[in-house]
């Protein structure tokens, strides 16, 4: 078992951490928002001060940020970790950012003789919670099998995309194909709806036709459709409106880099500023449905 620095235990990174602490690691905290360790200290965890102090004699440290520039910070910033981590550790990112940042980062920490793959997660809260998320792997052969152990405590599918940000890259196209599958599913319920249509019934013919996709399954938008989903608790807890505008954001910029055409990308990105701009950031993404809704 290894000794792990855990940093950023928001929605997804507070259970990725509670799963580690389960399978036997000694896991050492860190989060800004203090409240967010307790639960984990009563787990077992043990909350640290600093992310410094968190990183204190560990193998391995994972980080579960919202963006490049919190990670780009913690690392390599100002007195960031890059100072504090002994030859040889290992680094994990599972945030979500540019594949640029994740390079960046990780020649950086190359330097310094300290490991870096970038990692991030698909799944959602209910896959960290249930330690079945898919992990999207950039970095060495060495430093993939490496990892693996340790990811395998939090996810059930493991992948090798390819050199470091490559992970990254992966990650956007996944998320930018979701957010045109969340809008798309969204608009098709409240069609369906303004003209009569039961939504749990017309969500079940989809499901077992072809407009079947990953939302219907697992995510339905429209309230009371399906239980423990953010549509039926008020779309609180999962993933936020401004998380998803973000990895739009990082789609278009990368392919506005290779020249790809992703139209569906754009209008997704437009659709998730409207719904932001309305004060909805916060809510979860599957909210989008919402700006679909006839208003009085
Ligand atoms: P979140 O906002 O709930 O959590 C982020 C946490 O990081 C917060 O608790 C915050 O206090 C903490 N934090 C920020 N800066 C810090 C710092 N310098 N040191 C320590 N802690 C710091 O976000 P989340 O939903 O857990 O998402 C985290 C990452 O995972 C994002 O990059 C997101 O795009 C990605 N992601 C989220 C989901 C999801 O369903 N929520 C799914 C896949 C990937």
């Amino acid at each position: 078992m290894a000794t792990i620095g855990f940093i950023g235990l928001g929605n997804m990174g507070g259970p990725m951490a509670a799963n580690l602490v389960k399978a036997g690691h000694q896991v050492r905290v860190f989060d800004l928002v203090k409240a967010s360790m307790d639960s984990l200290e009563e787990q077992g965890a043990k909350a640290c001060n600093t992310a410094i102090e968190a990183v204190q004699g560990v193998d391995v440290v994972i980080s579960m940020l919202p963006a490049g520039k919190h990670v780009a910070a913690l690392y390599t910033g100002k007195d960031g970790l890059m100072q504090h981590l002994a030859f040889g550790t290992l680094v994990i990112d599972c945030s979500t950012i540019d594949a640029d940042t994740a390079k960046v980062v990780g020649k950086t920490l190359a330097e310094k003789g300290i490991e870096f793959i970038d990692a991030p997660v698909s799944g959602g809260v209910g896959g960290a919670t249930a330690g079945t998320l898919t992990f999207i792997v950039g970095g060495s052969e060495a430093n993939f099998a490496k990892a693996k152990p340790v990811l395998e405590n939090m996810g059930k599918n493991i992948f090798h995309a390819g050199d470091v940000g490559a992970g990254q890259v992966a990650k956007i196209c996944n998320n930018m194909l979701l957010a045109v599958l969340m809008s798309g599913t969204a608009e098709a319920l409240q069609m369906g709806i303004d003209n009569g249509l039961d939504p749990k019934v017309l969500s079940e013919i989809m499901l077992k036709s072809s407009g079947r996709n990953w939302t219907l399954e697992l995510y339905n938008p429209c309230p009371d459709v399906m239980e423990n989903v953010p549509s039926s608790k008020g779309y609180q807890g999962g993933f936020m409106v401004d998380l998803m505008r973000k990895d739009l954001g990082l789609s278009q910029d990368c392919a506005r880099s290779s020249n790809s055409s992703t139209p569906m990308g754009a209008l997704a990105l437009s659709l998730y500023n409207l719904h932001a701009a309305g004060g909805n950031g916060k809510l979860d993404f599957s909210s989008i449905f919402n700006l679909f809704q006839h208003k009085g």
